[in-house]
């Protein structure tokens, strides 16, 4: 990709996101001669799946296995172009969509490159492939340092190659707590135990059920049936209807205690003496799932739509990942978290509709080429499908770990009794807005990001559904940012506006 472009102000496509979608789509718009910029806050493009080391570093197998072969496919397929441009390490904190009445005629992204400054950059389109992050659960302790989602301690260890414990307790209902904890073992962390919420007997029948995919995804079948083995032949005690209860120490976890799943309905933790166990470790890493990053696209008003099981608040989009909002589009787990055959399969869907609205022709071979990719994308979900219902969280489970003086809120340092008491309506039945203006819950530096599913969950106790929570309203910065980019940006968007309108007088 042609450099770091720290001078990049204007895009005919800006795509933000250097996952699998946004590369997808990245070298498909190059491939039909539009130059697009591509933007990630990671400073090497890859996305959560790849998180590639520095530039400097040079690791040694680095991720193998048929898993991470598509998308470093997809990443080799991009990083030697000079087509496309790139802005690594750089945040997009908001985005303003087109506003005539304004003057402006195109987006304007708002972004922060740390120490390079800060930037407006114009767009005619924006892509939004801003991908996925964990499912935050909160249960007493979970905020000590040492307790961190199964994605994460994998990030650090692919990205950075460091362990960030010794001795490891894994929980979560998602089988890539498997994959994270083998990678972890290899890189010689001792792992004290892979706890599943789900029942022995569900897990042998999902893995039979995932024996009809094994022709098409042959890679994603094998592999947990290959880690299982290889965890019993290095005695890594794995349990099932086991969920996490707490997390012990005063500075950082020592302990993690898991309460067995009670056995009439598999719903509610047990804390019975005999169905709990107190495990010792310096790393607790949870993996319940996984929630749409969607906070940019609802900052311009685009529509959403409801789905816990697919990744939460979901941009909404018509089939060829147009969003609402003319000229903005969304592609990868932003909308349905899928997985990354279908995340690829969704860029490129995306970039075909990018040139379709940009006037470009179709052919009978692009039309064959969209039709493939389809095909695609329908394939990689029907595998989807069949692992979010074995992954689905034990919400009920999940609801009554939170206690009354659990954190909900932790950067505003909220409880859950903090959140309910005096709610009229009841927290059940209230805006989440309202709830967050009434007690802070929301306010702090991650802008609602991880309280806001866990408020969610609390206001629609065990599914989540019924009547789709209202997300907090999204606004700019979507991202922790320091005041002063916050405050440069607004001058530069300031700035932007006068130009505006003494081009406007003039004319
Ligand atoms: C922590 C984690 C670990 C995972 N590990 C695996 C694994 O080992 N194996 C596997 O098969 N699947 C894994 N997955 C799932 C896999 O990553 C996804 O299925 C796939 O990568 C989705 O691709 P995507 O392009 O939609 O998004 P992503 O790959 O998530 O890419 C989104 C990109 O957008 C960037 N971004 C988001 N917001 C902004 C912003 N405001 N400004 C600038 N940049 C932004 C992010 O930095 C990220 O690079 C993991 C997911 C997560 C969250």
């Amino acid at each position: 990709m042609s450099g770091d472009d720290p001078t990049a102000t204007a895009a005919p496509v800006a795509i933000v996101g250097a996952g699998p979608a946004g590369l997808a789509a990245a070298a498909l718009l190059a491939d039909h001669g539009v130059r697009p910029l591509l933007i990630d806050e990671a400073p090497r493009p890859g996305g959560q799946i790849l998180r590639q080391p520095p530039r400097e570093t040079t690791v040694e197998r680095w991720l193998p296995g048929p898993l991470y072969r598509a998308p470093k496919a997809a990443l080799r397929a991009v990083e030697d172009r000079a087509d496309i441009a790139w802005l690594g390490g750089a945040t997009v904190l908001g985005i303003d969509p087109p506003d005539p009445l304004a003057g402006r005629d195109g987006f304007e992204l708002w972004v922060d490159t740390g120490a390079r400054g800060h930037r407006l950059i114009a767009a005619e389109r924006v892509l939004l492939a801003t991908g996925a992050y964990e499912l935050p659960v909160a249960f007493p302790g979970w905020t000590l340092p040492g307790v961190m989602g199964a994605g994460a301690l994998q990030t650090v260890l692919k990205s950075q190659q460091i362990l960030p414990g010794n001795r490891l307790v894994f929980a979560g209902s998602h089988p890539l707590q498997l994959v994270v904890a083998d990678q972890a073992l290899d890189a010689g962390a001792e792992v004290a135990l892979v706890a599943f919420s789900q029942s022995r007997p569900a897990v042998l029948a999902a893995a039979a059920r995932s024996l009809r995919h094994l022709g098409r995804h042959w890679p994603k079948v094998w592999t947990p049936a290959r880690i299982l083995a290889r965890l019993a032949a290095r005695g890594v005690a794995v349990r099932f209807n086991t969920v996490v209860a707490e997390a012990h120490g005063s500075h950082s976890v020592t302990a993690a205690t898991l309460a067995g799943l009670d056995r009439a309905g598999g719903r509610a933790p047990d804390m019975t003496a005999d169905r709990r166990a107190r495990v010792a470790c310096d790393t607790l890493a949870l993996c319940y799932g996984f929630l749409a990053g969607t906070e940019l696209a609802r900052a311009t008003g685009a529509a959403w739509t409801w789905d816990l099981d697919a990744g939460g608040w979901l941009v909404a989009h018509d089939g060829a990942f147009r969003s609402s909002v003319p000229g903005l589009y969304a592609a990868g787990e932003a909308t349905g978290v899928d997985g990354a055959d279908a995340a690829l399969a969704k860029g490129r869907l995306a970039a075909r509709a990018i040139l379709a609205d940009r006037g470009w022709a179709t052919s009978d071979s692009t039309d064959a080429a969209r039709r493939r990719d389809a095909r695609a994308l329908a394939r990689a979900l029907a595998f989807a499908r069949d692992l979010r219902r074995f992954a689905r969280p034990p919400h009920r489970a999940l609801d009554r770990i939170t206690g009354a003086d659990t954190l909900v809120c932790r950067c505003e340092a909220i409880t859950r009794a903090g959140v309910e008491a005096g709610r009229q309506p009841p927290l059940a039945l209230a805006d989440m807005n309202a709830v967050k203006r009434a007690t802070r819950v929301g306010m702090g530096a991650c802008q609602g990001r991880l309280c806001g599913a866990i408020l969610a969950r609390l206001a629609r106790p065990g599914t989540g559904g019924g009547q789709p929570p209202r997300p907090f309203t999204a606004r700019m910065p979507v991202k922790p940012a320091s005041i002063a980019a916050v405050a440069a940006l607004a001058e530069h968007a300031d700035a932007a506006d006068d130009d505006r309108g003494d081009q406007t007088d003039d004319g």
